[in-house]
């Protein structure tokens, strides 16, 4: 811990630089201290499914079954233990190039329309199995944008992705529109929300509101800090809304033009 903590004495430049001293401690401070839960975070995260993976491949080992279907049980337990420690080491390894600015962008005129009907193509199936009504309208004749379709496509699966897992009955709507320099996306579901204090946290890596139910639904709590990089990297925006057990919005805003800088009040 670094408890560097310089007295100001004076109003003049040393005590400024005094000030600017302290100011860069706490800094430091914060940091280290955010860096080592990160830390935390990742080990306890790839804990669980490798303890997982080691228990039930040692049970099949053993041959400790009764029948055909505990086997089929364990077996998929495996199975989907491991597909979520590839995803999080995927989302990992994502989530470091864009801290490190090492992800690149793919800038091209794309169509918002294709990239939303591809994204809802790939959440359709889920959402039949689970008898919720996925629909969405888009403005007629939305403009070409420049911008990296894939990594709109994975921002906006993303957040459907959520709005299938997180809601039990109803429905799911997505609407895109022109606004000014922009092209807005609502993500509206009638699942089971946020409440309101959890609110400020949910973009930041691994919070989670209820584990189990993210757990179950193989979310590693990295999604939305991913999609929250990746619309800052676009110069969008994205606004939640959500109320406990009476569904919630997700706004993403998407600039027309991803090169040109904008600044915050802009958006
Ligand atoms: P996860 O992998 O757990 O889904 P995310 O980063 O995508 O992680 O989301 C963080 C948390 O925000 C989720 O665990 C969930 O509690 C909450 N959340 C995200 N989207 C929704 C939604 N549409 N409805 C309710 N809760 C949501």
């Amino acid at each position: 811990n670094l408890e560097t903590k310089v007295n100001i004495t004076s109003k003049d430049e040393v005590g400024s630089l005094a000030q600017a001293i302290n100011d860069l401690s706490i800094e430091l401070n914060n940091y280290r201290k955010n860096r080592s839960e990160f830390l935390a975070n990742i080990s306890h995260e790839l804990r669980t499914p490798t303890s997982y993976l080691k228990g039930y491949a040692q049970l099949l080992k053993r041959h400790q079954y009764k029948n055909k279907e505990e086997l089929e049980s364990y077996s998929s337990i495996i199975e989907s233990e491991a597909e979520r420690l590839a995803k999080l080491i995927q989302d990992l390894f994502e989530l470091s190039k864009m801290e490190e600015g090492r992800l690149e962008l793919y800038l091209q005129h794309v169509d918002l329309e294709e990239i939303i009907e591809q994204s809802i193509k790939k959440v359709m199936l889920k959402a039949r199995e689970k008898n919720l009504d996925l629909s969405y309208n888009i403005q007629d004749e939305l403009p070409l944008i420049f911008s990296d379709g894939s990594r709109i496509e994975q921002v906006l699966f993303n957040l459907l992705e959520n709005a299938v897992n997180y809601t039990e009955k109803g429905s799911i709507y997505l609407s895109a529109w022109l606004e000014k320099d922009y092209i807005c996306v609502l993500i509206q579901d009638t699942g089971v929300g946020i409440p309101e204090d959890e609110l400020p946290f949910i973009f930041d890596r691994f919070h989670r509101v209820e584990k189990s139910r993210s757990r179950k639904m193989g979310g590693t709590g990295l999604g939305l800090s991913i999609v929250s990089e990746i619309i800052k990297l676009l110069q969008g925006n994205i606004e939640v809304q959500s109320k406990s057990q009476n569904g919630t919005s997700f706004l993403v805003r998407l600039p027309l033009d991803s090169t040109e800088e904008k600044s915050n009040d802009e958006i």
